[in-house]
């Protein structure tokens, strides 16, 4: 029998890498014996690939569990200290980049505000800006680049690195990827902003264990990460997600969407939406603290205002967001009963609202969702809120390391 060729010992190698990396990822601290158990792999080479991990930096020594079968063995982990990664979120009115390490430790952060809307040049520069900051903080730790992570909304060619349409931003084919690279020299990954938050859950927040989840990343607009049996799903052509453009109810008065067409399910339960009720509220002349708040603030009313308002008890953005939380559940009751998932989770701008919305999501999702699917789906709030997204930028890199681990250089 002819030996398989070299490329083919080395792409299995490289499966078995990152098999022992996830087991680490969701089990550790695990010996190099349980790791033979999980993996049916053979003791000697276990002890190989945890070798070469450990000269990559990639996982470490974390001391010996106290064994009853006698010799103590070494426990391994993910190690922290790996090096750091940048994460990059392009917001609808906001850019933010941190920094974390390879287990998802904020290490450094800045975010400013901005409206990507006006001009694509000048938020582009203003985040490059802050992402030199980021490298230069990374350098003051003497931590090594693993990579970089971008999080956009709208609709986005993985492959190329590439943002088709952004219809929140008005942004359409910007190579995103091809730009950040040229500009660091690090390796970088861009993907939609609600499947970067459905990785970051995966990876640190609340879905660590769930194996079918959605995450619902609400704010300006409604997105979804469809992450199903164990990955991210996304669709024929990479599009796979766009939740927030199902068509829920059509009435020929309404404002279309930012998308051009309307009834959108997110023009029902996004941020804007709940501007107009409590603004239509606030016409009616209802009693609220409301106009109070924004004099005292010297400020239009946002969404922040009117989360104030809910949390000082005012009945009219309590109502207003229980009205948005109503919309959020029907929607949610549907995708509960195509998928059947695990897990929701709501993360982004929206969930800074989570304890008024949730009680109302619940409520909606009990009517409408089929008791059979809706027994085995948990509603949590993102365990990031509104910074769901930007951490899932960060995972991106995580994720593409874990998949691949000999992308990263090793050290002696
Ligand atoms: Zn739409």
């Amino acid at each position: 029998m002819n030996n398989p060729p070299s490329s083919d010992l080395s792409f299995v190698r490289e499966i078995h890498l990152s098999l022992i990396l996830r087991y680490l990822h969701k089990q550790a601290p695990l010996s190099r014996a349980q790791l033979a158990n999980l993996t049916n792999l053979n003791k000697s080479t276990v002890s190989s690939l945890v070798e070469e991990l450990i000269e990559r930096k990639l996982i470490h020594e974390v001391g010996q569990n106290a064994s009853w079968t006698g010799r103590p063995a070494t426990l391994l982990e993910l190690n922290p200290g790996a090096g750091c990664i940048i994460g990059v979120e392009l917001g609808v009115d906001f850019v933010a980049v941190i920094l974390i390490d390879f287990i998802g430790k904020i290490l450094w952060r800045q975010k400013q505000e901005a409206d990507p809307s006006e001009a694509q040049e000048a938020t582009i520069n203003q985040t490059l800006t802050m992402v030199d900051d980021a490298i230069s903080a990374a350098k003051s730790m003497d931590l090594r680049l693993l990579g970089l992570g971008l999080s956009t909304p709208g609709t986005v060619n993985t492959n190329a690195g590439l943002l088709i349409f952004a219809p929140n931003l008005h942004w359409r084919n910007v190579p995103l990827g091809k730009i950040f690279y040229e500009h660091t020299g690090l390796t970088t990954f861009v993907d939609n902003d609600a499947n970067a938050a459905a990785l970051g859950e995966h990876l640190f927040g609340v879905a660590r264990q769930a194996n079918s989840f959605i995450c619902i990343f609400a704010g300006v607009g409604i997105g979804g990460g469809l992450f199903l049996n164990g990955e991210l799903y996304r669709g024929a052509s990479g599009f796979a997600g766009e939740i927030g453009h199902c068509t829920f109810l059509f009435e020929t008065f309404q404002t279309p969407c930012h998308c051009g067409k309307s009834g959108c399910w997110e023009t029902f339960a996004n941020q804007y939406s709940i501007l107009e009720r409590v603004r239509a509220r606030l016409e009616v002349k209802r009693s609220s603290i409301i106009p109070e708040l924004m004099a005292e603030n010297n400020s239009p009313l946002t969404f922040q205002i009117i989360v104030k308002a809910a949390e000082a008890g005012d009945i009219e953005a309590t109502e207003a967001l229980a009205e948005a939380g109503k919309a959020l559940g029907i929607g949610i009751a549907n995708l509960i009963n195509i998928f059947n998932p695990d897990m929701i989770v709501i993360g982004g701008p929206l969930s800074e609202a989570g304890s008024f919305l949730l009680p109302a999501v619940e409520e909606s999702v009990k009517i409408r969702a089929f008791n059979e699917v809706l027994a085995e789906a948990e509603i949590l709030l993102s365990h990031f809120g509104a910074d769901a997204s930007l951490m899932g930028a960060g995972a991106l890199v995580i994720q593409a390391i874990i998949t691949n681990p000999s992308r990263v250089e090793k050290i002696r």
